[in-house]
């Protein structure tokens, strides 16, 4: 049962509780989020990494897949961490997770000795652009890895102006399918009208390999990346039954558009004997995820059978899995260049177990045969609540800043 009691006000600390609208929680825990980061510390400390990158660009690091990234490599290789992120500091309300997340890193980072640095605005404008090239050459000199995790709903394009919209639209035909308020446990069915040619365009500018192509040149021109320097980005394949509404759909058009842009960055950097890779991850509980209608079903039913099998996997043992791989070149790559870190979500006996499921799931059934109870307290998670160890009846500063940001 979620309690919806917002922020009880005490001077200038508060009691902070989860409020939620939605896939949107409008409070996050501080203290909840540094947690949540020192545990992913923990696991990356406990891997065993070998050389890797000295200096690592991150954008999109405040949380998810970007975030977890950011922590393998810093506390796995020891690199240099530079973050790009678009967060929202405390005012009245408390600081979005991603700011808290972002101020924890930084704070156990510089406790570590590592070089952390972090810049707050739009990945898609030439501002901030400029401004992170300033700060490199400043601070740290040429990149070795550039990791690209940007999921937004829109983006403005840096020329023209002009304003892009995502929308999460099966493509060709109106589509119907179960979906879960994962809130409540109600399975119900949704119905998505297939999207637009106009939409499909929008989908593909915000989510596409567009930016990221942008990112590299402006680096490859400021001499920013050092020799064999790689850049990642992240993509979903998945399996039939969400193809509709994700590989097929609108997002997936992006997703392709993003592979096929691997291709050009690499070619860019061919001088430089560098390379882009896109990473098939696999679905995790994120942010962007729980706002992609069927997703969260799937990913219920998903997570209760590799918990089953002794397989399962968050963001960072993905991403501890993914760079400890690259690095020591045991990474698994398929026939279209994709590296592949989805490899136990697709198992075949897997699917199998997730399909047989998937047909008879119900309301009345939902707590027995799916963790749906794993992903609501992964997706609170995300916001620093129900986290073990922390005494959320506690007053706590909502104030909260990133050391190398000033406000
Ligand atoms: P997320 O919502 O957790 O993180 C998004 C990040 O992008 C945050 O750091 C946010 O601050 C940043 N961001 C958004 N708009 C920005 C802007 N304009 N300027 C600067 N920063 C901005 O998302 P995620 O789920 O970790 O997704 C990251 C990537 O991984 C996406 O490409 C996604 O498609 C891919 N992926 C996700 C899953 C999954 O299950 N979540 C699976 C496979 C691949």
């Amino acid at each position: 049962m979620v309690i919806i009691l917002g922020m009880k006000e005490r001077g200038m600390d508060m009691i902070i509780s989860p409020k939620f609208r939605g896939f949107i929680c409008t409070t996050a825990h501080p203290v909840g989020c540094e947690k949540n980061i020192r545990n992913q510390i923990e696991y990356i400390k406990n891997q065993n990494f070998c050389k890797g990158p000295k200096n690592v660009l991150v954008i999109g690091a405040s949380t998810g897949y970007g975030l977890a990234s950011r922590i393998a490599a810093a506390f796995g290789f020891g690199s240099k961490t530079v973050g790009i992120f678009f967060e929202k500091p405390a005012s009245k309300k408390t600081a979005t997770a991603g700011w808290y997340n972002a101020a924890a890193f930084e704070k156990l980072a510089n406790e570590a000795g590592l070089y952390a640095k972090s810049i707050n605005g739009d990945a898609f404008s030439n501002e901030i652009k400029q401004q992170t090239v300033e700060l490199i050459k400043k601070d740290i000199g040429p990149i070795d890895l550039v990791i690209y995790s940007l999921a937004s709903p829109r983006r403005i394009d840096p020329f023209t102006g002009e304003t892009y919209n995502s929308v999460l639209k099966p493509i060709g035909k109106d589509y119907t399918s179960k979906t879960v308020d994962f809130h409540t446990g109600q399975i119900s069915d949704i119905s998505i009208e297939k999207a637009t040619e106009d939409e499909i365009n929008n989908t593909v500018a915000v989510m596409g390999g567009e930016d990221w192509k942008i990112w590299l040149d402006t680096l490859k021109k400021e001499k920013l990346l050092s020799q064999n320097a790689l850049t990642l980005a992240y993509s979903y394949v998945g399996p039939e039954l969400t193809h509709a509404i994700y590989r097929d759909g609108t997002i997936g058009k992006a997703k392709d558009h993003l592979e096929a842009t691997a291709r050009d960055i690499t070619q860019i950097l061919n001088d430089i004997s560098g390379r882009a890779y896109v990473s098939v991850n696999k679905a995790v509980v994120t942010q962007a995820s729980s706002a992609i209608p069927v997703v969260p079903l799937y990913v219920s039913i998903l997570f209760k059978t590799m918990k089953t099998k002794g397989i399962h996997e968050g963001c960072i043992e993905q991403m501890g899995r993914l760079l400890k791989s690259l690095y020591d070149k045991t990474v698994k790559i398929d026939d279209r260049g994709r590296i592949r870190i989805d490899d136990l979500e697709m198992r075949e006996d897997v699917q199998n177990e997730v399909l047989d499921t998937w047909k008879i799931i119900r309301s009345d059934n939902i707590n027995d045969i799916s963790d749906i109870e794993g992903y609501r307290h992964e997706f609170f998670n995300l916001f620093g609540f129900s986290i073990d160890g922390v005494d959320y009846d506690n007053d706590v500063d909502i104030n909260v800043d990133i050391p190398s940001i000033k406000i």
